[in-house]
């Protein structure tokens, strides 16, 4: 496995960091159900094979996921692992919030101290907020009295509000989203390289951009990786890729099987660090503009034009929509548009007032757009 140092903080962790909000999961009467003994099975086997960061977040798997991974890191595990998780923002009205999630968090977890605690998914409200409350002050707190060893954030928005964001604190990581198609989206490439020179470790989620870049990949994409001399999967392109930086520190990975975690362990093993050639940083670029052009909306889910008076979710939307031409994923595209629509969040509840277009930095019409989609996922107008 493949080790990098952590920053300035005298250990080294492993660049494949596990993250655990996609555990498998089984169809049951009262919705998807986590198996937990397989999710179990699968943290020791990625430990015992040299991994030794995990993520997980108070919110995954509805609060499961932080459950399990306290019943995987028994019986000698907790030693050898980083743990990182979250503070979910959103669930934050005053400081004692904070103080009741944290030691839920702890419960959950079986442990004294959480290495890595992030303020969760922050964005420019969620930064005021953080400011308003004090939180950094109470958290540095709970760091004295040890309950956490390290500050980090997990971020998404704008570049302009993660250098913010950045030059506020002087971080221990700082966890952004990074894919071959999102370089220039949220923080992108150039929110990476505005951490490393600050010196902040930098740790990338969605690298195959929530599994889109590893499932329904369409034939042209597909023709585009086959031109390079070495053949690789386009899982192992988009990890090459990420590795190429060095200011990545750890790659984020939420694997859904056994069979996923043995093949995401086997790339990361091959693995070495700027190991990519300019000839295949060019073909990445060829993929990038590839999948880009399919684009409809040129949505980047800032989510300046929520909330939306009729809880329209605008963004996922968009997202669901250009998943049809950008992924070829329209079963799956319509089926989460149903899902939309069942909390009465689809395109078909807005009433036109205009508040989202005079929001959204991109131009975008939000109303017309918003009637094309639902168009496109459901096969009739709105
Ligand atoms: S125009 Fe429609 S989608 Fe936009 S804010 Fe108004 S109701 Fe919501
Ligand atoms: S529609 Fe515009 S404002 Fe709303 S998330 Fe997309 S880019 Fe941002």
């Amino acid at each position: 496995m493949r080790m990098k140092e952590f920053g300035k903080l005298g250990f080294k962790t492993s660049l494949f960091g596990l993250g655990c909000m996609r555990f498998p999961q089984r169809r049951t009467a009262a919705g998807p159900q986590v198996e937990a003994g397989e999710a179990i099975k699968m943290i020791r086997y990625a430990i015992d094979h040299g991994v030794n960061y995990l993520d997980t977040g108070y919110e995954y798997h509805q609060g499961e996921s932080e459950v399990i991974v306290g019943r995987a890191l028994r019986d000698g595990y907790r030693e050898k692992t980083k743990l990182a998780t979250k503070l979910p923002l959103w669930r934050v009205k005053t400081i004692d919030d904070c103080r009741r999630i944290l030691e839920e968090q702890l419960r959950r977890l079986q442990v004294e101290s959480i290495d890595f605690y992030l303020l969760h998914a922050v964005n420019a409200e969620r930064w005021r907020l953080v400011q308003d409350l004090e939180i950094l002050a109470f958290l540095e707190a709970m760091v004295r009295a040890g309950k956490i060893k390290h500050l980090g954030f997990s971020f998404h928005d704008e570049l302009s509000v993660f250098k913010e964001v950045i030059d506020a604190y002087p971080w221990a990581m700082a966890q952004i989203q990074l894919n071959i198609v999102d370089a220039h989206h949220q923080a992108g490439v150039e929110g990476l390289h505005y951490a490393g020179a600050k010196g902040i470790p930098v740790v990338i989620m969605e690298p195959l951009k929530g599994g889109r870049l590893a499932q329904t990949i369409p034939q042209d994409v597909l023709d585009l990786w086959a031109q390079a001399p070495v053949k690789r999967s386009p899982v192992e392109w988009a990890f090459r890729w990420l590795c190429h930086f060095p200011e990545v520190t750890v790659i984020l990975s939420g694997v859904s099987s056994m069979a996923q975690l043995k093949d995401n362990i086997g790339i990361f093993t091959r693995m070495e660090t700027g190991g990519m050639t300019g000839d295949e940083l060019a073909l990445v670029e060829k993929v990038r503009d590839l999948y880009l052009s399919k684009t409809k909306v040129p949505c980047t889910g800032c989510e300046y034009c929520l909330p939306c008076a009729r809880e329209v979710a605008i963004p996922w939307i968009f997202a669901l929509y250009n998943d049809i031409f950008i992924f070829d994923d329209r079963d799956g595209a319509v089926n989460r548009y149903r899902e939309l629509t069942a909390q009465g969040k689809d395109a078909s509840r807005c009433i036109e007032c205009g508040a989202c277009v005079a929001a959204c930095p991109q131009k975008i019409p939000v109303i017309e757009s918003l009637k094309a989609a639902h168009r496109e996922l459901t096969g009739r107008g709105v």
